[in-house]
């Protein structure tokens, strides 16, 4: 049964874009919610199903480069969903990034057309970037952010376009900046689920798709799971200056 006052969160194609178990972003959207005394309710949308228009925020995950061909197939033939999406707040994470760019190029130079929603593009970088990643975000109410990643695409904002954060060690976009950050998409390469490992983008998040701030939140495990990764990444990063000089 559906509660008409609940915010709706609407995960799109767990089937598809779940390998790296960013559906937990749903899971905590939802319980941030009750846990601030708001009704909420996740949707999931699966690969059979169309998508409704009613969310109130939208969650797509990383996948791989078929999966991903797929998903962008699956959204291109949903336009009341991309209408949706264009005003609506999503957060997508690596390939659910990807997908909603311009287009997207694999490491076998097969370019596909994308959704359309951002004005950005990807292109297979190099080599695989996988490991832990620290971020600065560009909204100063969102602390560092941490994450893990694990892709092979560099993605390419187009002009005046803001990313979601400077990386401070790690690849993210390739360029030294993670993500993006619209009026109305969070968009990042981090993986953890990043809304577990962050829950003031969470937060931040949930402010713009309500309108209302939540109370802080003391979660003492998820401090020092934050303050573990913080750590790590850091004396990783030491380590790395170090070698270099
Ligand atoms: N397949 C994409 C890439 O390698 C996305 C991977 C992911 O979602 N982690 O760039």
């Amino acid at each position: 049964m559906t509660d008409d006052s609940a915010v709706r969160v609407v995960l799109l194609l767990p089937d598809v874009l779940g390998t790296y178990s960013d559906r937990g972003n749903a899971t905590v959207l939802v319980q941030r919610l009750r846990m601030g005394g708001m009704p909420a309710e996740v949707m999931e949308v699966s690969a059979q199903e169309t998508a409704p228009t009613s969310g109130d925020v939208y969650v797509l995950g990383g996948g791989e480069d078929a999966a991903q061909a797929y998903a962008v197939q699956w959204l291109r033939g949903q336009p009341a969903l991309l209408t949706t999406m264009r005003t609506t707040q999503v957060l997508a994470v690596c390939a659910g990034m990807q997908v909603l760019g311009d287009w997207m190029q694999d490491s076998d130079g097969r370019r596909t057309t994308g959704a359309g929603v951002l004005d950005l593009t990807t292109s297979a970088g190099p080599r695989r970037a996988v490991g832990e990643v620290l971020a600065e975000c560009t909204d100063r109410d969102v602390q560092t952010l941490t994450g893990f990643e694990n892709h092979r695409g560099r993605t390419y904002l187009g002009p005046g376009v803001p990313p979601l954060g400077r990386v401070l060690s790690g690849t993210g976009n390739g360029d030294g900046a993670d993500g993006v950050l619209t009026a109305n998409v969070v968009g990042t390469y981090l993986h953890g689920p990043v809304l577990a490992r962050n829950p003031t983008l969470a937060d931040f998040l949930l402010r713009r798709a309500t309108g209302q701030a939540l109370s802080a939140l003391e979660v003492p495990d998820q401090e020092a799971a934050r303050r573990l990764h913080l750590g790590g990444a850091r004396r990783r990063r030491l380590r790395s200056v170090l070698r270099r000089s």
